[in-house]
């Protein structure tokens, strides 16, 4: 049912084919792929994974605890190539393709020392002084004192970069994320006294565990200097980005936009398009991107010649909320970037009212641009059941048969990850 009143509405075309394929085994042999979860946030869950359904699970760091963790996890049970993938059954416990990033919830532990004056001076004596500097600067609004003291000292951005370059270097496949901008959280304030030797020791520290929200946020423009940094190192490697954006739409737009400026593709006009088919001449190249004028450079995973750029070749905008408006315009054919489109149960359809909303963006959403991924913090079957429900809703929406839908989704992760 679409509809509170249950009308039949326009939304509901793939309420039938939807409830067709309720009684249809789930076929996990054809591969169902996670595209965006967080396991290491729970270590003693990572041992399930062999187990789990799932064929590939991408796993987002996204803090100073979880980035040597997701490292561990890969190098024991990661993915090399397309070909591993297509080489190896489902039941194979290789199954993580690995991505780094620093997330904007933790945006503000770095000081930008890349571009302008730093908001903190290394060099200084006084480093209280620096550190209250700084997040007087990057937080609003002004932290008090006692916050500011349960915050780290802020770290060099240069030198984030430097580390998720050298995690990328030795992981051919390895994406970065989770990055991006969130204009809605706030700070969990700091653990008050005794409270933290009780905290849950199977969790990876650094999250908010259920700790009550300071009224601090991230000054935007702070988000989008940590944001850029990250997204320029895909485009100079050619890596994939998983990205979060959360009220947001517009300056996450604006600030990838930024980043391809006098890079647009030219627009093709179909009368071009005709007279080019019928004089039979190829303008096409069996080169990636030979049309941008950028010095080659060996692409490791693909064994493809890659163009360094500003901007990564192939965002993923993880769990996408924004409505399908927002999404044609990452859709313009001038975007020198392949932006997909990827879809949870727990942020999309986390409440009843996202129904129709969720099913109106599935519509809208290119076949060849759409992923489905857990989001979820703790490998085993919870994971392999969202992410059966979620190709399920979305294979009733999309009207393909799950064989259909599986495969195509495969396709898209595949050429998500791989390019
Ligand atoms: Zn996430």
């Amino acid at each position: 049912m679409c509809s509170p009143t249950g009308e039949k509405t326009q939304n509901c075309k793939g309420e039938d084919a939807i409830n067709e394929q309720q009684a249809e085994p789930f076929p996990w042999r054809l591969g169902a792929m996670d595209a965006h979860c967080h396991v290491t946030d729970t270590m003693p869950s990572v041992a399930r994974i062999a187990n789990m359904k799932a064929r590939v699970l991408t796993i987002m760091a996204t803090r100073s605890q979880d980035q040597a963790l997701v490292s561990s996890v890969a190098a024991r049970q990661t993915i090399r190539s397309r070909a591993d993938i297509d080489a190896t059954p489902v039941e194979s416990s290789d199954k993580i393709v690995p991505s780094f990033g620093w997330h904007p919830w933790f945006s503000h532990q770095f000081y930008n020392d890349t571009a302008g004056k730093p908001t903190f001076d290394s060099s200084a004596e006084n480093v209280a002084e620096e550190k209250a500097r700084h997040y007087a600067e990057v937080l609003t609004p002004a932290p008090s004192a006692d916050f500011i003291a349960s915050l780290p000292v802020p770290r060099p951005l240069s030198s984030f970069i430097a580390e998720t370059r050298s995690r990328l270097d030795e992981n051919p496949v390895a994406l970065i994320g989770e990055i991006g901008i969130d204009k809605a959280f706030r700070l969990p304030q700091e653990w008050s006294q005794g409270e933290e030797p009780e905290r849950d020791q199977n969790l990876t520290p650094g999250g908010r565990e259920g700790r009550l929200l300071s009224p601090y946020h991230v000054k935007v423009p702070h988000q989008v200097q940590i944001l850029e940094a990250q997204l320029r190192l895909a485009g100079e490697l050619g890596r994939a980005v998983s990205v979060h954006g959360v009220q947001a739409h517009g300056v996450l737009f604006d600030a990838l936009a930024s980043l391809w400026k006098g890079h647009e593709k030219e627009v093709i006009s179909r009368r071009k398009q005709r007279l080019v088919a019928e004089g039979a001449e190829d303008f096409s190249s069996s080169d990636e991107d030979s049309d941008d004028g950028f010095p080659r450079k060996q692409d490791r995973a693909n064994n493809k010649p890659y163009k360094p750029k500003p901007f990564p070749p192939r965002v993923c905008l993880h769990s996408f909320s924004g409505p399908p408006q927002m999404m044609k315009q990452y859709l313009s054919p001038a975007i020198p970037v392949r932006i997909y489109f990827s879809f949870s149960m727990v942020v999309n359809l986390s409440s009843a009212g996202l129904e129709s909303k969720f099913v109106d963006v599935i519509k809208a959403c290119p076949d060849d641009l759409l992923l489905v991924e857990s989001d979820l913090h703790t490998a085993g079957d919870e994971m392999d059941q969202v992410l059966e429900k979620m190709y399920r809703k979305v294979c009733g929406i999309k009207g393909w048969a799950l064989t259909e839908g599986l495969q195509r989704i495969r396709k898209n992760y595949e050429d998500f990850i791989f390019g």
